[in-house]
């Protein structure tokens, strides 16, 4: 694939950063090389020198995990870093434009907003798949990327594959990149494994959902290994912090705790649905492969903020295309759950709607 037809000039000529980790890799002598505090640090951990830029250890972990090859992996702070860096590296403000699909996750608009890339919405059907026809029409000689999201959030369902391969053979004068945050959650199998096939296509994924990890922020992007190299070139150098690679380096290894979790998450989301079947308030409950339902209820918006007053907070989706009247709920450990459902009893119970 000829990725320098799609990736801006200015990107695929740069000279990187060339930090002081990278021109010197060897881990035994005296290191006067990097400005760092010889006596250590002021906490108990000692976090004095600089982590390594590129990550090898963690990714390599990851990258048998995932079935792919380092040189396929890049690390974010967050996928959020890698949906920032693939726009700043492929579109020019006034000249280029991305595709989206909402009602979806809100940071790919965002992001192209912060860069002042114009987007192109192309929403979802009814029944929160990709309209096809609508994103082969929207795409022109200036499109560089579409923005795809399976398990999509806020809806939760995971998209017709079929249309995404359609996508997949449709466009490849930009990237095509598939979110998938909640993959673990979902038996569909990872576009990883497509990854051969089709080199304009970057999947994204994240230690922030099933592996309990949000707060570390650790995100990643799975290519191509020239895309790869060219967000290595991008990124800040040290963008993955010391703290970060130590304490993912452990939750590797500890992949009972997921397993666990999606079991238990997947138990709580049955028992949930069952629950809210219950209630005559309840008007649709969306199919899920992720860790949240998007549920329409009659007065939301006086209900959702109700769970507010009584300390239950989930995420009012009612102002999003397609999704007026729902709001999303996060599955929660057994009690928190039995407080929601008491909770929208009892609005029910003291509110005509
Ligand atoms: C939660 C989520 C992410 C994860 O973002 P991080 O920055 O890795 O925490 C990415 N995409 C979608 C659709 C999400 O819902």
């Amino acid at each position: 694939m000829d990725f320098e037809k799609f990736i801006l000039p200015h990107i695929w000529n740069l000279k990187p950063y060339s930090s002081a980790r990278d021109e010197f890799k060897g881990n035994e002598g005296v290191f006067l090389d990097a400005n760092e505090n010889p006596f250590g640090s002021s906490t108990p951990t000692a976090w004095n020198r600089y982590p390594d830029p590129l990550q090898l250890e963690i990714k390599s972990k990851i990258a048998q995990l995932k079935n792919c090859q380092v040189e396929q992996l890049f690390l974010g702070n967050g996928s959020d870093e890698a949906i920032d860096l693939i726009i700043r590296m492929t579109c020019l403000s006034g000249v280029h434009n991305l595709i989206i699909c909402p009602p979806t996750y809100g940071m790919y608009e965002v992001s192209a907003n912060i860069n002042h890339i114009s987007t192109r919405q192309v929403p979802l059907t009814k029944q929160f798949e990709l309209n096809v026809d609508g994103i082969l029409q929207a795409i022109d000689e200036s499109t560089r990327l579409i923005f795809i999201c399976s398990p999509n959030n806020p809806t939760g369902n995971k998209l017709n594959r079929a249309d995404i391969y359609q996508v997949l053979e449709s466009f490849n004068t930009g990237f095509v990149i598939i979110d998938e945050a909640y993959i673990d959650f979902s038996d569909e199998p990872s576009f990883i494994h497509e990854l051969d096939k089709y080199p304009q296509l970057i999947v994204l994924q994240t230690l922030s959902k099933a592996y309990g990890l949000a707060s570390l922020r650790l995100g990643m992007a799975i290519a191509h290994p020239t895309v790869i190299s060219l967000l290595n070139k991008v990124k800040p150098p040290y963008n993955i912090s010391g703290a970060t690679q130590e304490q993912v380096r452990l939750a590797l290894s500890n992949q009972d705790f997921v397993k666990n979790s999606i079991e238990e998450i997947s138990i709580q989301k049955n028992s949930l649905i069952l629950n809210l079947n219950e209630i005559k308030e309840v008007e649709e409950i969306f199919p899920s492969h992720a860790n949240f339902i998007l549920v329409k209820f009659k007065a939301s918006k006086r209900l959702f903020d109700y769970l507010i007053e009584h300390k239950v907070i989930t995420r009012n989706r009612s102002n999003v295309t397609l999704c007026e009247g729902c709001i999303r709920i996060t599955i929660g450990k057994k009690e928190e759950n039995e407080q929601l459902i008491s909770q929208i009893k009892a609005f029910y119970q003291n509110t005509n709607v």
